[in-house]
């Protein structure tokens, strides 16, 4: 293998960090950070501390008994990140990096975000920990999302609307890297999803990881056996990799990656480089990142973290796409028989399960990462269903 490729933030031919000089710099130190405190037990103990007493870890994983009988196959499980405080998975890497953030003694903490929903997090972990936060959000999304900009506001963070490019959240990343440049001394850049250049996909992953951390230990209480498949929903890929970390070394489990069919960078991209590093990209027919639609707008990226394109390649997990109508059905299904209203993200995995279950033995187990709950998306949905 070339050596380039073994270094580190390497996933295969994937990742690795495409910058300019002044910001390498500021990333080779916050590299450095990481990996001084990631293992540090005071940091480990704060952690813990705060995923339990405020985000409310760890979460069930429940037996959906009505949705396995409804469905006739495999025993189906849903890992609860809906039931975190914020309702997603977003606030477990929010926490994590602004602890670190804290030791880094960063007074100030910049995010982009799309449809608001990372910006929540963030302005949510920055109220608790009392940093000032600074939001960057193209100004086409804080039209459409003008009350994701008002939460964001209410938590007490300041929200800059991006006019540059197209308004959307590629110029918001462009500015959220500009003050990070200009600012480093005192600022961190609190990312959102398992993307961009060394260190982030490494350490969104890291911290998400707590995923399948606890489901292994449940599904192995529960069950005294490894799953058969775990099902995630894959947008930039923080959900779903931390769902499949525990297992990527456990051959038996089948991991599984559910895309928008308008949006499949990882059934039909191409190694391209984006916001500073190497994934399987959507690109047009001039070679330009795709313009990209999701009826659920944490999905809605033309790319995709380096590790699943790493994993996409090497044949280790699968990723598979499903249609709007599969997903409408899907939210629907999991509300009336569960009692369990999903985000539409985390319907993207519950619509795969449905045609994977019929597949699988009554003897096998399907883990379905339920990455957030639906009250986000209500109104959206009773607008489209009307
Ligand atoms: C943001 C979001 C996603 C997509 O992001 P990933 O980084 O791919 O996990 C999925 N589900 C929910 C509920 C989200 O808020």
């Amino acid at each position: 293998m070339d050596q380039q490729f073994q270094q580190e933030g390497y996933f295969g031919e994937f990742g690795g960090s495409f910058v300019p000089p002044e910001l390498q710099e500021v990333l080779n130190y916050l590299s450095e950070q990481f990996y001084k405190f990631k293992d540090d037990p005071g940091y480990k103990e704060e952690l813990r501390f705060y995923l339990r007493e405020y985000v409310g870890r760890e979460n069930p994983l429940t037996y959906a008994e009505r949705l396995t009988k409804a469905w006739g196959g495999p025993k189906i499980y849903l890992k609860r990140e809906d039931l975190n405080h914020t309702g997603a998975h977003k606030i477990n890497n929010a926490i994590g990096q602004i602890l670190l953030a804290k030791r880094m003694g960063a007074k100030r903490i910049i995010a982009e975000t799309g449809a608001g929903q990372h910006g929540v997090a963030t302005a949510t972990a920055c109220a608790m920990f009392n940093m000032e936060c600074v939001i960057y959000m193209g100004a086409e999304d804080t039209r459409r999302q003008a009350l994701n900009v008002f939460r964001m506001e209410l938590l007490g963070a300041t929200v800059v609307p991006v006019q540059k490019g197209q308004g959307r959240l590629k110029d918001a990343v462009d500015e959220a890297l500009d003050d990070l440049v200009r600012n480093y001394k005192n600022t961190f850049y609190l990312l959102g999803s398992a993307v961009g250049p060394h260190p982030f996909p490494t350490m969104v992953k890291h911290f998400q990881s707590i995923i399948s951390e606890e489901s292994k230990q449940q599904i192995m209480e529960k069950e005294g056996r490894l799953p058969d498949a775990v099902v995630a929903c894959a947008g930039g890929g923080s959900n779903a990799i931390g769902a499949f970390a525990h297992y990527i070394d456990e051959p038996s489990v089948r991991l599984i990656g559910v895309e928008p069919d308008q949006a499949p960078s990882l059934t039909q991209g191409v190694p391209s480089i984006l916001h500073g590093f190497k994934c399987l990209v959507l690109l047009d027919e001039e070679g330009q990142p795709r313009k990209t639609y999701s009826i659920a707008a944490g999905l809605d990226y033309p790319g995709i973290g380096p590790e699943h394109s790493h994993l996409k390649v090497t044949g280790r997990a699968e990723y598979v796409t499903v249609t709007n109508e599969e997903v409408l059905e899907a939210f629907k299904e999991l509300s009336r028989t569960e009692g369990i209203i999903p985000a539409l993200e985390s319907a993207h995995a519950v619509a795969y399960a449905k045609k994977l279950a019929p597949t699988m033995g009554r003897d096998q187990i399907i883990i379905v990462n339920l990455s957030g709950r639906g009250d986000k998306d209500v109104e959206q949905v009773y607008q489209m269903l009307k």
